[in-house]
């Protein structure tokens, strides 16, 4: 935290010196999606205004450039989360990634009898996806539960693991508990049951010194709009011998080596899970966001923002009838909330006359909601742009807007 002047690292997000209703903005809405630095802004003004063409097509010199920005991209996001770049599949978001091992790896494995867990605390986005392929192939999702701070029961995930269970998928961060699950200890267990594992690092990719490597998983999944790259972004990184086995999901340009009536060969991986034109722009944009990350060194980031969640969640305490949702003892800078008597859209929507920027709602976390016993939640949602200033001037109006809704 001392090394950087977080001053200036703020002024280097535009959008940030904004106001809203006439306010200056506090925006704490980062879980949802990052607002971009500068830097990130003019690398895809840059790419349209100067190389745009297609990737992997064309021999001139913008087909060329456009190539080799593209593979830039993947590159520096694969050094980032030191794995290799053919093992990264670059996609939509983390929705798409998903899709991508659901579709792909489970849907032609697995069989009635099968069992895929997930856990309570899942974003619809690691729900759904599974609930197609189980109805497709009979296999059936068993569910880990939370103990009352929000953190997964191990042991009872561990004894949810039994010899049915083909698979494992889990959020490494929740992004409404801000709960930071042990992966890298839930993923050695289920190997050793040879288990595959899934982890949704949404929330954990632009908050955390992230070594997926490290994690010990089969597929990692990231989205880019919320570490500071552009809407649209994403990745999926797969073992090698996983994505060679994988049939592709979506066919087109791009993705092949040979085509005739008669059967296509495909492209090797990735590029076999690369059909289409992709977004290059947002692409090189992501690849921007990485080198700015970089620069300021996630170390400093996750510094920053376990400082700014405990001056908040201190403030927010203080204040009367609140009630926190979600205090692991690992946890991101993520806080979901209730103030007793008011509604929490009705909260938000005051705040947002006062420039304070939430989210209210389910969260498209419906399952964690039921297990809480509410409908919506409020949650301010941190990034290291952020002030201990606003954290303040955030609970000075959620007192004022209280006291209109009493
Ligand atoms: N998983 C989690 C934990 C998330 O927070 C989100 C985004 N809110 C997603 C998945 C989906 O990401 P995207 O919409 O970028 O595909």
């Amino acid at each position: 935290d001392s090394t950087i002047d977080w001053a200036r690292v703020r002024a280097d997000f535009p959008l940030l010196t904004r106001q809203v209703h006439g306010k200056p903005l506090i925006y704490f809405d980062s879980a949802n999606t990052g607002q971009k630095p500068e830097t990130v802004i003019a690398a895809v003004d840059d790419f349209y205004r100067h190389h745009n063409a297609n990737v992997s097509r064309a021999v001139h010199a913008l087909g060329t450039e456009a190539t080799d920005a593209y593979e830039g991209a993947r590159n520096k996001l694969a050094k980032f989360f030191n794995v290799r770049g053919d093992e990264l599949v670059l996609c939509s978001g983390t929705t798409f990634a998903l899709n991508l091992v659901a579709y792909s790896w489970a849907l032609p494995r697995l069989q009635p009898g099968d069992a895929i867990v997930l856990t309570r605390m899942e974003h619809h986005a690691n729900i759904v996806p599974w609930q197609l392929v189980a109805q497709r192939t009979g296999a059936t999702i068993k569910v880990a539960e939370l103990n009352e701070r929000g953190e997964l029961d191990l042991e009872r995930l561990y004894a949810l693991l039994t010899p049915e269970v083909k698979l494992l998928s889990l959020a490494h961060v929740s992004n409404v508990l801000g709960t930071v699950n042990p992966v890298r200890e839930i993923c050695r267990e289920a190997r050793k049951r040879g288990i595959v594992t899934v982890v949704d690092g949404s929330q954990a990719a632009p908050h955390r010194v992230l070594d997926i490597a490290a994690v010990g998983c089969d597929f990692y999944a990231i989205t880019g709009h919320k570490m500071s790259g552009p809407t649209g972004t994403g990745a999926l990184w797969a073992r090698r011998e996983h994505l060679a086995a994988m049939p592709p999901f979506i066919g087109g340009g791009e993705m092949i080596k040979e085509v005739r009536f008669e059967g296509t060969v495909f492209n090797d991986p990735p590029h076999k899970f690369e059909a289409g034109t992709p977004n290059i722009a947002g692409f090189i944009g992501l690849g921007a966001a990485v080198d700015y990350l970089s620069s300021l060194g996630m170390h400093n980031v996750e510094a920053r923002e376990q400082a700014l969640l405990a001056h908040a969640t201190e403030e927010l305490s203080k204040v009367e009838g609140l009630r926190i949702f979600g205090e692991a003892k690992e946890k991101a800078a993520v806080i979901s909330f209730l103030v007793e008597g008011a509604h929490a859209h009705d909260l938000a929507t005051l705040l947002d006359l006062e420039g304070v920027a939430i989210r209210s709602g389910h969260h498209c976390a419906h399952p964690l909601m039921h297990h809480f016993g509410v409908a919506a939640t409020c949650r301010a949602s941190l990034a290291f742009y952020n002030t201990h200033d606003e954290v303040e001037a955030f609970v000075a109006a959620l007192r004022k807007v209280r006291k209109l809704l009493a």
